[in-house]
């Protein structure tokens, strides 16, 4: 399925939808999501429009890493050095908004397995 460029994520990078930054550089972006599951809940997002993750091909390896690193910098830098690092990938996994997104999750106990 291709890129939506309505959804939410894509709107607040044009700056069309307020949230605040955590986080920003050439490559994504990182923000508190709306419905926190955990004291710390932020999205790292690629500035790059994917819809998820199995739209990245192997010349999109240093953004995937890059999500990661990020959300781990942001995590131990709020003080949280223990954090969950989460892509749904489709709807039947949970995804609702369709553009690439790692969630960090960090500030309570996480069971296992996730629900
Ligand atoms: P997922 O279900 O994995 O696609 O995650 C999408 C996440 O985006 C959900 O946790 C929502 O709470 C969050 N979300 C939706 N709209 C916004 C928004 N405007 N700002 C921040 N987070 C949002």
């Amino acid at each position: 399925m291709s890129y939506d460029p309505s959804n939410v994520f894509a709107r607040i990078l044009r700056g069309e939808i307020p949230a605040p930054l955590l986080h920003e550089d050439d490559r994504c972006v990182a923000f508190r999501d709306v419905n926190p599951q955990a004291p710390l809940h932020a999205l790292v997002i690629p500035k790059q429009a994917l819809r998820g993750l199995v739209d990245a091909g192997p010349e999109d390896e240093a953004t995937l890493g890059h999500l990661l690193l990020v959300g781990r910098n942001l995590a131990a830098k709020l003080g949280y050095p223990d954090a969950r690092y989460v892509i749904n990938h489709g709807a039947g996994a949970g995804q609702t908004v369709f553009h690439l997104h790692v969630h960090v999750l960090a500030g309570r106990p996480l069971a296992w397995p996730p629900g």
